[in-house]
Formats: C-alpha cells, structure tokens, sequence
C-alpha cells in the first residue's frame, strides 16, 4: 500500500487518472439511463483488497469534488475500521473533501450493508458497495445466460426458486440481498441491505449507486423510481419486526436494531444499527428533558 506521502506527492486530485474517472462517470451516466441495468466498466486496482468497497470507492472518488462532504458506513456505523480506512483514504487524496457522520450535512455518502435512517434528499447521493451484483446468481451461473435473461425479462427461475422457499420454508428467505423489481423491468440485487432498508429505495428523492469491484458492474436507482420487493399475492414481502423492542442506548424504537445475546446470561438487547441517528436522538433526548426539567 502507497504511503499517505506518496499520495500527497500526486498531483492527481481523488487518486484515479482523469480518463479513469470519466471511464466511470459514463458508465454512471448509462446506469442512471437504464435503472437496475448492470453496466460493464474497467474496474482498476485501488489500495484496498478486493471485497473491501473497492467498486464504490471507485464510484466514490469519480464523482467527488473538493466541496463535498463525505460520510462512509459500514454496517451502519461510522467508526467501523473500513469506514474509518475508507475516509482516511479518500480525504488523503481528495484535498479540500470534508467528513461528517451526520447524514443529514452530507453530500455523499458510501456505504456497505445499510441506508441510512434519515430520509436522504435530492442533494445527496448514496454510494452502496456491491459484493455480488446479480440477483441471478444464485438460479443461473453462466454471465451470458443471466445477460440474456434480463435483456428478455425472463425471471421465471427466479420467481420458481422464491416458490420453492415459500414450500420448503414457509416463507421467503433472503433477509439481505432481498431481490427486487426496478422501474418495472430489470431484477436487482440491492446489496447486502436488510429488508428494512428495502422500502427507501422506492420513488426516493435520492441518486443511488451501486458499485461491484471485483465484478466489474455499475448498476443505479435514480430519483423517483419505483423499486418493488418480489413477492406473491398470498406471500407478501415485510421488512424486519422490532415491535415491542427498543435500542438500550437511545431508548427509542422505528430503527433497524441490531441484536445483541449477552455471554454470561443469554438475555438479548438491542441496539440501533445506524450509530449516528442513534447518538442523534439521545442528543434530542436529553435536549428535551433538559428543557422540561429547566421549566
Ligand atoms: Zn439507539
């Protein structure tokens, strides 16, 4: 890996060469064109192991800009070692980017395995990082077939191998990666994102990318498009149940909440998965109690 001075000592702003981030500015482009469509693209070796966000950092730093201000998550969290490496990178060969972990001051945020609780607005874009870009995958593994599958709409495996969870299991599976419709045509796969996060890409005021590394695909929702979880009549898709729980560090409930079996005596707590929002509402808390007790 290039020291932090080697990367000071380049002249080239966000790392990438000039034609590099054009290369992937156009496959943005015809991404958000054909939503949901995987577009090839020249995926180059960054300073990070393949499986570690690679193909959004590479979205990340073609499309940053010296005023923007970066948020990275992983799992929800802003001080996860990738998120933390990630920013460091970023802000190492983008000079004048900012970070910030509050969604809501935040131009750009890259992530991996959550969208954000705040509802993100048309000034934003989100940055997902792919690990395996087909919704395919896992009925067909030949690339022209799936290829041709989605040029011709032909999802019928897809929706046999979601019936036969339903009879095996009585219901469907997939908790992350849940596949879904974008604008009416193409399947997607929306990432390792729980299915609490599925209902935000819908008709969202937000630019959502999506990028695979290793895998060489750049796929978009832009705004206002419609994203629809696969389901049948008599099985319909639900997000996550957390009724009757709440996060034992903000007290609150209405967020995706992580699960947590304590060792010694096997009780289970919760807490928020997104960090900030977390920290954001106790702060709120105790504004308001403080306030109430002041009157
Ligand atoms: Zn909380």
């Amino acid at each position: 890996m290039l020291s932090r001075k080697q990367y000071t000592f380049s002249h080239q702003f966000a790392y990438m060469s000039d034609d590099a981030k054009r290369e992937i500015r156009r496959a943005i482009l015809k991404a958000i064109a054909i939503p949901g469509y995987q577009v090839p693209f020249a995926s180059r070796e960054m300073p990070f192991a393949r499986g570690w966000g690679t193909g959004g950092i590479q979205i990340t730093l073609s499309i940053i800009t010296s005023e923007d201000r970066l948020k990275v998550i992983d799992q929800g969290c802003d001080e996860s070692v990738n998120a933390e490496n990630i920013k460091r990178f970023i802000v190492s060969v983008a000079q004048g980017v900012t970070v910030t972990t509050d969604t809501k001051e935040a131009t750009i945020i890259q992530t991996r395995h959550r969208i954000p609780e705040e509802l993100m607005t048309t000034a934003q874009i989100l940055v997902l990082q792919v690990p395996y870009p087909d919704a395919l995958r896992d009925v067909e593994p030949s690339e022209i077939e799936t290829r041709r599958m989605h040029a011709e709409g032909d999802y019928g495996r897809m929706w046999v191998s979601l019936y036969e969870d339903i009879i095996k299991f009585g219901e469907i599976r997939a908790s992350y990666r849940y596949p879904v419709v974008v604008h009416g045509h193409y399947i997607m796969d929306p990432s390792p994102i729980p299915r609490w996060d599925i209902p935000k890409l819908h008709m969202a005021e937000t630019l959502f990318l999506f990028g695979a590394g290793r895998e060489k695909r750049i796929y978009a929702v832009p705004p206002h498009t419609t994203v629809n979880p696969l389901e049948f009549e008599d099985y319909r898709f639900r997000v996550e149940d957390f009724s009757g729980k709440h996060c034992v560090r903000c007290g609150k409930s209405g967020a995706y909440l992580n699960e947590i079996i304590e060792s010694e005596t096997g009780s289970r707590k919760y807490l928020c998965s997104d960090t900030s929002f977390c920290t954001k509402r106790m702060r709120e808390e105790l504004k308001h109690h403080g306030s109430t007790a002041r009157c």
